[in-house]
């Protein structure tokens, strides 16, 4: 059984799971947990206002996760990994969201996608080269794939790489980037073959510091301000053949779907770490602020909603726990996870906000954490494939 200490993340108010044990929770996990815990409590939490106030994770911050055993949990040890599983991975993105830094540390991008396109795909050679750099820390990882002309309609990126006797020679531009700033390999999608609609697309692993790789501004968004989001540019760059994501071209859509299923469950994972912080630290406020001579929890407004709040936070942790379950058995299909990723993302902003209701103007206000919370939960229900596109790719199975 979990204890509240184990999963609380610095004392929370409502335990949410001390009568429940996901099976993907075992023990070492939990020792993985607290030992991240302790770490993102000394290490991240205290940086995370100067974070967002300059708009980007400071890059020491990445080697000190690595060197901390925290980055790629679930590389094996022959490529410099801990060799463990993606439930490490899964312990430590919910405790990312525990101190209220979540997604902002754009880890579930290195960690929870590129360092798995290169496992999965990659040559040995690749895998040799760069996921080491991945684990410590030293190389940290993009993936490109939105351009300004499409996002969702993934097969008409205009990003092209044409064959050279020696390589490829890469044109095109990306935006929206997660770890844009901060990257020195990007993942790139690009179309080796545009007349072969999905089989001429390819994904080549770009190094960020080659002539003709650019960075634009690191966009100012709405929500995630800690987080690096950049447009990158890219002209007339050559990459060596050996460069295309496990050696053969035309794999990348494949490649892409192959993954989605694991990319759309890391938010879902995210948005119940973060339902779950949101409504603590509105028990935790609702509890000692007064009005007309009671706490504001007394009044059975608060209380009815909360009920109903943590009832639909349960619902979704388990649900979300069997599809790690899933997952980790190699068995999480499309569907399934597109059911995951709209429905906890819409979950929790619905929940957000009410915390944010809850705490009246302070909710407002940018120095309590909840309002962060709330503006940073906003684009989960866009990226990752919006939830409407989730939509689309469930009502295909019925
Ligand atoms: C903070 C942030 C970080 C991001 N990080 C990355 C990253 O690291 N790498 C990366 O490649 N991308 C990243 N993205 C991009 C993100 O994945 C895209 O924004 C997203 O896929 C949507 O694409 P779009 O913005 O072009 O919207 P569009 O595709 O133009 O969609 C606009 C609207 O139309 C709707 N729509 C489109 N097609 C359909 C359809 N068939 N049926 C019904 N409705 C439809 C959409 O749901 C949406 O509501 C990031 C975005 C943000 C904001």
């Amino acid at each position: 059984m979990r204890d509240s200490d184990t999963q609380g993340g610095g004392g929370m108010n409502f335990d949410f799971t001390s009568d429940y044990q996901p099976s993907w929770e075992t023990d070492d996990v939990s020792i993985f947990r607290n030992a991240a815990r302790k770490f993102l409590e000394s290490e991240f939490q205290p940086h995370i206002e100067r974070w967002t106030s300059q708009g980007f994770i400071d890059k020491a911050a990445w080697r000190a996760a690595g060197s901390g055993g925290f980055l790629c949990p679930s590389v094996p040890e022959e490529y410099g990994g801990g060799g463990g599983s993606l439930a490490h991975h899964f312990a430590w993105l919910e405790e990312l969201e525990r101190i209220t830094l979540g997604a902002a540390f754009g880890d579930a991008v290195h960690s929870g996608i590129c360092a798995h396109y290169l496992l999965e795909f990659g040559t040995e050679d690749q895998k040799r080269l760069w996921l080491p750099k991945l684990v410590s820390g030293e190389v940290v990882c993009a993936i490109g794939m939105t351009e300004p002309g499409t996002g969702s309609d993934l097969q008409s990126v205009k990003t092209r790489a044409v064959k050279q006797e020696n390589g490829f020679l890469i044109n095109g531009q990306k935006t929206f980037i997660t770890n844009g700033q901060n990257a020195d390999l990007i993942i790139l999608v690009a179309k080796t073959d545009p007349e072969a609609r999905s089989k001429g697309i390819s994904l080549i692993l770009v190094d960020m510091s080659l002539p003709g790789v650019s960075r634009g501004r690191n966009l100012e968004k709405i929500g995630m301000h800690a987080a690096d989001t950049s447009e990158l540019f890219f002209e007339d760059v050559l990459v060596d053949s050996d460069a295309i994501l496990g050696g053969e071209e035309g794999q990348g859509f494949y490649q892409l779907m192959n993954q989605l299923p694991q990319e759309r469950l890391l938010i879902a994972i995210g948005a119940v770490a973060s339902m779950e912080t949101g409504l603590d630290l509105t028990l935790e406020y609702v509890k000692s602020r007064r009005a007309f001579g009671q706490a504001i929890f007394d009044f059975q407004n608060t209380k009815h909603r909360l009920a109903e709040a943590v009832t639909e936070a349960r619902v979704a942790r388990v649900f979300i726990d069997d599809c790690v379950e899933r997952l980790l058995a190699g068995n999480l299909d499309s569907k399934v996870a597109s059911m995951a990723k709209w429905w906890a993302s819409q979950k929790q902003n619905e929940i957000l906000d009410l915390c944010v209701q809850l705490h009246g103007g302070y909710g407002y206000m940018s120095e309590y954490p909840i309002a962060r919370m709330w503006t940073d939960a906003r684009v989960q229900k866009i990226y990752g494939g919006t939830n409407e596109i989730m939509k689309e790719l469930i009502a295909r199975h019925l």
